[in-house]
């Protein structure tokens, strides 16, 4: 009997969702409204923020952000490359260009506060840091290039509910924080995202972009709080559904053991991984591991070619792998820019292994098993 494929990640959904997903299709209020609303305070709640404003997407929240920072063409935001293409879209969607900074090392995969400094001209005026996997990029390093040029400063949380820097929870180190709750995130709604801010007048523009520039939304005119409406700005339709907020306050409540049994397999599989130091290591620390969301496990192996072999492997036994990421500024949309050697040395070298709170922990024994893995080229 051949073993059941193993995902990269899965979400950790129960009857709770069920029930929940039921409750709002009986009420018939289906989109924007008071379940957003709650969600909206138990987040900004949870990450120790003024304000939360959910939205469609993360990549949607992050446009809202981009917007409401007035960027536009000639604006320069400068953003790592070691991201999902989403961060540099939503800069591109102002018209603003992003400009890709390369990441400290592969030990520690998170964008350069050095590189940046290098980076920043006249037209630069935000920067974009990302959590890669869950750890907090050096805010206190990027807070201070901005007050030192007046940047705003922007996170991109999509991979980091529940982490922390030394300065504090992710979503309360920028000016305007994102997050994602994608179907293979920390916290799923299957589509969804998030911003943070403690900056009231962003969040207000955020709002009113969100639905049209509109200054009441159905949600108002539903509860007779206003019967006709102006179009103030040309907004967007980044409007989350009532489903996702009501799936977002479950998955939120479990948060916290979803955490606690990501840094227990990451340890599992740091303990396995050093045994096999030829396999490569893993980036971070046990340390930093306490800080973060612990959202995919990297590995960082030998060369392209060991990247590539375990890949196969992983792929014979059933395994599901991926790679975090194919570095932005090389694709062809961005119209590639200069090189940046240690995120391209990176990318060429990593491989995503799955995690995910439903692992057992036979599930990581399956994945460490693959290990030693020989090269298959060139093995008759
Ligand atoms: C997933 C992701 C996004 C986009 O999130 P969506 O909710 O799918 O729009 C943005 N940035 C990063 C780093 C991501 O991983």
């Amino acid at each position: 009997m051949s073993e059941q494929q193993l995902p990269l990640s899965a979400p950790s959904f129960g009857e709770e969702e069920v029930e929940a997903v039921a409750e709002v299709v009986r009420s018939a209020w289906l989109t924007m409204g008071p379940r957003t609303a709650a969600f909206e305070a138990r987040f900004a709640e949870f990450v120790g923020s003024r304000n939360a404003v959910m939205a469609s997407s993360c990549t949607a929240a992050l446009h809202l952000a981009f917007a409401a920072l007035d960027l536009g063409p000639g604006d320069e935001v400068i953003v790592p490359s070691l991201t999902f293409v989403a961060t540099a879209n939503a800069v591109a969607y102002t018209g603003a260009t992003p400009v890709f900074a390369d990441i400290v090392s592969p030990e520690r995969p998170l964008i350069d506060p050095e590189a940046v400094r290098a980076l920043i001209g006249p037209r630069t005026k935000a920067i974009c840091a990302v959590h890669y996997a869950g750890y907090v990029a050096d805010m206190a390093a990027l807070r201070a290039l901005c007050d030192r040029h007046s940047l705003a400063l922007v996170e991109d949380a999509a991979h980091s509910p529940g982490a922390r820097g030394p300065e504090g929870p992710a979503g309360s180190l920028g000016d305007v924080s994102c997050f994602s709750f994608f179907s293979n995130k920390n916290l799923v709604t299957g589509e969804g995202g998030m911003s943070t801010s403690d900056d009231d007048h962003l969040v207000a523009r955020m709002r009113l972009l969100r639905a049209h520039g509109m200054t009441a939304t159905s949600w108002d005119r539903e509860r007779g709080h206003a019967s006709g409406y102006d179009v103030v700005e040309r907004g967007y339709n980044y409007r989350p559904s009532e489903l996702e907020a009501a799936l977002g306050m479950v998955q939120l409540g479990k948060l916290p053991w979803m955490l606690e049994r990501r840094r227990e397999l990451v340890a599992r599989y740091r303990r396995g991984l050093a045994g096999v130091p030829e396999a490569g290591f893993i980036p971070f620390d046990e340390e930093l591991d306490r800080m973060s969301s612990c959202h995919i496990l990297p590995l960082v192996t030998p060369s392209a070619e060991a990247r590539e072999a375990v890949r196969a492997a992983a792929a014979e036994a059933r395994i599901q792998t991926s790679v975090h990421y194919q570095p932005v500024h090389g694709f062809k949309v961005f119209q590639p820019q200069a090189s940046l050697p240690i995120t391209e040395d990176y990318a060429r070298r990593e491989v995503t292994l799955p995690l995910y709170p439903a692992m057992d922990d036979a599930d990581v024994d399956r994945v460490l098993a693959l290990f030693p893995v020989r090269a298959r080229a060139g093995v008759a």
